[in-house]
């Protein structure tokens, strides 16, 4: 059931740290945005990063601005870093900018992925996990001096 539960975590691991890598490369191309009909805020996948923005008053925006919104960018273009930006004022509200780069996100979900798979490496076994007799060169699965099975790659 460990074993179960530390592969899921794992694969879930490996598939949203490839996911966030695409994402965050991809979003050299294309950008997309999110503003929810309050206006509040909106967010942006753009450039490789990840921009959130709070407007205070919330503005009232026209029906085109709200919502999802995705286009492409034409050239490649890439930002590599944090930003932050306040004091700019958004249609008559006070707009405070965070921007992150998405590969904060690939190195947090990355990295212990990387290192679960690298941990959980087969090594070969040299010895009996039972008894601890001597198994290299044993080619029968089976332990000569306990009777214990290994399925384990041995030198
Ligand atoms: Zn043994």
């Amino acid at each position: 059931m460990r074993n179960r539960l530390r592969s899921t975590i794992k694969w879930g691991g490996t598939v949203l740290t490839v996911l966030l890598l695409v994402v965050w490369v991809g979003s050299g191309w294309w950008w997309c945005n999110f503003t929810p009909r309050s206006a509040s805020y909106a967010t942006a996948i753009d450039r490789g990063t990840l921009a959130v923005k709070w407007v205070k008053p919330a503005p009232t925006l026209p029906d085109k601005y709200l919502g999802w919104h995705m286009g492409w960018n034409r050239p490649f273009r890439f930002s590599w870093w944090f930003r932050s930006e306040s004091g700019t004022v958004v249609r008559g509200g006070n707009a405070t900018e965070v921007v992150v780069p998405l590969w904060l996100g690939v190195l947090i979900f990355g990295l212990p992925t990387t290192i679960l798979w690298y941990r959980d490496r087969r090594k070969p076994l040299r010895v009996c996990r039972k008894c601890a007799y001597d198994l290299r060169g044993n080619t029968s699965g089976v332990c000569p001096e306990c009777g214990a099975g290994f399925d384990e790659p041995h030198p």
